[in-house]
């Protein structure tokens, strides 16, 4: 079986300042993969990259056996992968279904509708004439996944759902990824709650200083192992 996603020696910078250093990275499909590690480790950066919205070198990502690297982030979207982006970034004055629609501009065939995600979040369709402002957070983040649902892509990563929201709430969108995966859609879900990550993920990744300093079956690493791999003590 090949990969659904796979970096190899992925390297991205900033102006002068390198923030990763030739991250190896594989999600299977079907996958769900977990992201984490502290404070400016490189997560998000390392997510920019696989969605073109930062430039990653010259065939250091593949995605469903071809080279996405160099291609703008709406050709990426058409290949399958819709990012679910950190702090949500909702249109404010568009109501629910018109930013669920959005999510559907770049729409490949598959079975996610606007009625599939009001199945899944059966909130959004009671509310699905309100603003995006008039939104609780977490009904804000569910948007935010629809929106990404909406372009029925082969892999859906997450950046921080859980972001300053109740944990009641974290766990009403996490219980929701089963439904989300059923049908062998792979994830990537980066995570600052390490249980929450290793809960809902097979395997894991950790970042440190924009390398890889720890990855294997979240079940079978250590806190020790983490603990280490985060802090680098
Ligand atoms: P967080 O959990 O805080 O989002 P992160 O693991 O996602 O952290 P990144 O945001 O990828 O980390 O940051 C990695 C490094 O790159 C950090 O040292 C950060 O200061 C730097 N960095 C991020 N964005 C920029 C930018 N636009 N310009 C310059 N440096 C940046």
């Amino acid at each position: 079986m090949s990969a659904l996603l796979e970096t190899h020696g992925l390297t991205a910078h900033y102006g002068d300042f390198q923030a990763l250093f030739g991250i190896d990275f594989v999600v299977e499909p079907g996958e769900v993969v977990a992201l984490i590690g502290a404070n400016g480790a490189g997560k998000s950066t390392f997510l920019k990259s696989v969605t073109g919205l930062l430039k990653a070198p010259r065939d250091s990502v593949r995605f469903g056996g071809e080279t996405i690297s160099g291609l703008a982030p709406d050709k990426i979207v058409g290949r399958g992968i819709a990012l679910v982006p950190e702090g949500r970034r909702l249109f404010p004055s568009l109501s629910v279904e018109e930013n669920l629609m959005i999510g559907g501009f770049t729409r490949r065939a598959g079975a996610w509708n606007l009625n599939a995600v009001y199945k899944l979040f059966p909130i959004l369709r009671e509310r699905r004439h309100a603003p995006g402002t008039a939104l609780s957070g977490g009904q804000q983040q569910m948007v935010a996944i629809g929106r990404a649902l909406m372009s029925n892509p082969q892999l859906l990563i997450c950046d921080e759902l859980s972001l300053g929201l109740a944990p009641i709430v974290v766990k009403e969108i996490y219980d929701a990824l089963p439904s989300i995966t059923q049908d062998g859609l792979s994830l990537i879900v980066v995570e600052q709650d390490v249980a929450t990550a290793r809960a809902v993920s097979q395997r894991l990744y950790c970042l440190q200083e924009g390398r890889v300093s720890l990855t294997g079956r979240s079940q079978d690493v250590t806190h020790e192992q983490i603990s280490k791999a985060y802090f680098g003590i």
